[in-house]
């Protein structure tokens, strides 16, 4: 059990300040989210676009906003949790349990939900067939290359992962890479990249095919797809990537006990604090009378919710108001000075 004084569920630009804003008082965090990278929709819809309207930021982009907040939370050292849902939350007295998918558990007295518009999951094969292989010959992500060297792979999808990971693993493994439209969607350089490829017979392009089935034991050894006249192909494969692009569910959060509002959370404005004693929800996911569904609101939303944090996890010391510019306690946090001996 991983005991800290917050567990944030949610890496998004909000979860991340919170980190901050908790650190600054004083207070260890963990964070945990469903994607297997910082940043939340920053990240993951909009890495390239241009934000206009963070306080003193005159333009960012969604990368640039990130990279930003996590270079101002390193002096705390936390611990992040990728590639783990949230998927049970229980109470014991003053305290919380958290637990993930991946089993791992989390003891605090406090939580604060950033999940945003829940948690980011990848849109999955429907057939019937697929659950079976999944993490052993079907996977939604790559994690670790090598497990895709020397293979036969087929990639479905006609988007950016799936064009970047085609010519990606094209280095080492036989792919064919299958679009149910006449189009990919991609950077300009990526798809003369697979263009030249493919005419070069190091990449097999199959436009206007679906996936039929699937057919193996234990693991796929071939795939049959089908394309809209009806005829159907073969293919010898050993792994199947599919790349079908995210679907964001609330998911769990929806059974934690807590009032909804829709997809939101209800909170209260004094301190983000929901129906449950110690668990706060901010950023998008919350609800409350005159909410904007904006970074800056989100990151207001996290420096209360930390005050109130504060008081939870240290019942028996005083909080004190302290601004950054003036306060040493705050600076040696920080490592601007150094702390005392
Ligand atoms: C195209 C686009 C442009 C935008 N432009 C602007 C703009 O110019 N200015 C602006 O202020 N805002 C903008 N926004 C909105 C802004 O991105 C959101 O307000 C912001 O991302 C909310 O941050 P968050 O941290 O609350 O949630 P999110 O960024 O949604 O992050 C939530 C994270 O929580 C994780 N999560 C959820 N549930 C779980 C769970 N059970 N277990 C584990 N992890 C979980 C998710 O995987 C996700 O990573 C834009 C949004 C979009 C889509």
């Amino acid at each position: 059990m991983i005991k800290t004084d917050v567990i944030i569920i949610g890496a998004g630009p909000v979860g991340l300040f919170a980190v901050h804003q908790l650190g600054i008082k004083g207070l260890k965090a963990v964070v945990i989210d469903n994607l297997d990278k910082p940043g939340g929709q920053c990240i993951e819809l909009y890495p390239d676009k241009p934000i206009y309207d963070i306080p003193a930021i005159p333009e960012c982009t969604g990368k640039e906003l990130t990279d930003k907040l996590l270079e101002q939370i390193k002096p705390f050292k936390t611990n992040f949790y990728f590639n783990e849902r949230v998927d049970e939350i229980r109470q014991d007295k003053e305290n919380w349990i958290v637990k993930t998918n991946k089993k791992n558990e989390f003891f605090s007295p406090n939580i604060i939900i950033a999940g945003g518009v829940g948690s980011f999951e990848p849109r999955k094969l429907s057939l019937k067939d697929a659950e079976k292989y999944e993490d052993r010959s079907l996977f939604y992500a790559v994690k670790n290359k090598e497990k895709f060297k020397n293979k036969n792979i087929s990639i479905f999808g006609g988007g950016d992962s799936a064009l970047d990971w085609a010519l990606e693993l094209s280095k080492y493994s036989k792919i064919t890479l299958i679009h149910r439209r006449d189009e990919f969607r991609g950077a300009p350089h990526t798809l003369n990249e697979i263009k030249k490829l493919s005419e070069q017979d190091k990449l097999s392009i199959k436009k206007l095919y679906e996936l039929e089935s699937i057919e193996g034991d234990d693991n796929i050894q071939s795939i049959v797809i089908k394309n809209q006249d009806g005829k159907t192909e073969k293919i010898k494969t050993d792994i199947v990537l599919s790349f079908f692009g995210l679907i964001m569910k609330l998911g769990p959060i929806a059974e934690w006990g807590l009032n909804m509002d829709k997809k939101t959370i209800s909170v209260n404005s004094d301190n983000f604090e929901t129906n449950k004693k110690g668990i706060f929800a901010v950023g998008d996911i919350c609800a409350y009378p005159g909410k904007l569904k904006l970074i800056l609101s989100g990151f207001h939303e996290a420096a209360l919710a930390s005050v109130e944090c504060f008081k939870r996890a240290r019942p028996n010391e005083k909080y004190k108001f302290q601004f950054t510019t003036s306060s040493k306690e705050i600076q040696e946090r920080l490592g601007v000075i150094k702390e005392k001996k």
